[in-house]
């Protein structure tokens, strides 16, 4: 289990135990080995939440912790404990550490895995406990994201199953803006959902207020997507359009002689440079947003399978 913590030393006491035990009883009904861990990552946190987990995993050999040079925010808190984790267990569980998402729903993750899935994304059924502005602006959250062209699984927050075999492949994309939920799909590898109750925080405040979230979102969308690239050029050509008739229209009213002198003329100019500007903008836009790409060197194929392992034992001998 990898959990993120910043200044969670009103919760951390509270929730410790209860992961152990969830990590205990899925151990007893064997679907886990019994050397599992659970690793909180300390994001840099002010308050005392380090000496908790130190302290911690000095009374329980199955309490790890790492800690963040400074908060760097917690998708990169979350990838540090994947990382440390990737090469140790087969199965890694990424989990907020305020007893928000129930770890009840772990059991069927790893169900899912045991039945072939290799990524499994935990998506809240609802969203009762949350007020209705977190509601609302969690949910246009989603849309909108989906909607500037990245691809996220609906209500899936950070809450997710993934097998080493997809770290191994996920260690190769090494972009520096990180949208974790966006880019597990981006993976690729057999995948499902497990839904589950999203619950009241046990204790402490959110550390995602509205503006963290709109900054999460921008972050999303921007190292994602080159979408709102495209909107320009659409818009540019539009604009262009009406660039067009704009000139018609002038020079029609200019042949009837309903225009005072030098009207004509400036319409024309304005409407053109208007439209070429933002079309050449577009274009430009597009070039940069190739470069973008490509500056990331994502992995350009990924193998999920073979049918033997010639490959691997040729390589070995
Ligand atoms: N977190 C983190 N670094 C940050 C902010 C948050 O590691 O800079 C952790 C936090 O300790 C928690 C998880 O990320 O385990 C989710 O944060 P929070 O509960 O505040 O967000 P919310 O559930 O309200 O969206
Ligand atoms: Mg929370």
């Amino acid at each position: 289990m990898i959990i993120p913590c910043y200044n969670e030393e009103s919760v951390l006491p509270i929730t410790a135990p209860m992961f152990l035990q969830k990590l205990e009883q899925l151990e007893k009904d064997g679907k886990i080995h019994e050397d599992s861990r659970i690793l909180f990552v300390n994001d840099g946190s002010k308050d005392r939440t380090w000496e908790i987990i130190k302290e911690l995993s000095e009374k329980d050999i199955r309490y790890q912790g790492i800690a963040q040079s400074r908060n760097r925010g917690h998708q990169n808190a979350v990838l540090a404990g994947l990382m440390e984790a990737k090469d140790q267990a087969d199965i890694t569980i990424s989990i907020d550490c305020d007893g928000q998402d129930d770890i009840n729903a772990m059991d069927k993750m790893v169900d899912a895995y045991l039945d072939g899935a290799e990524v499994v994304y935990g998506v809240r059924s609802k969203r009762d406990t949350d007020t209705f502005f977190k509601r609302f602006t969690a949910e246009s959250f989603y849309h909108l994201m989906n909607w500037m062209g990245a691809e996220v699984v609906f209500n899936h927050a950070d809450y997710r199953l993934v097998s080493s075999k997809v770290l191994e492949a996920f260690s190769d994309f090494k972009e520096v803006n990180i949208f974790l939920r966006g880019m597990f799909p981006l993976v690729g590898f057999k995948s499902t959902s497990v839904y589950y109750e999203r619950r009241e925080r046990i204790a402490g405040e959110s550390h995602y207020p509205l503006k963290k979230m709109l900054a999460l979102a921008f972050d999303g969308i921007t190292s994602l997507s080159i979408k709102p690239i495209r909107l320009i050029t659409g818009l540019g050509a539009v604009i262009s359009g009406l660039g067009f008739l704009a000139i018609i229209w002038a020079i029609v009213m200019q042949v009837l002689g309903h225009t005072v002198a030098g009207w004509a003329s400036l319409v024309c100019i304005v409407a053109f440079l208007g439209g070429i500007q933002l079309l050449s903008l577009g274009v430009i836009g597009e070039y940069i947003g190739k470069i973008y790409l490509e500056t990331k060197a994502r992995p350009r194929y990924i193998i999920s399978e073979r049918t033997s392992d010639e490959k691997r034992n040729r390589k070995e001998s």
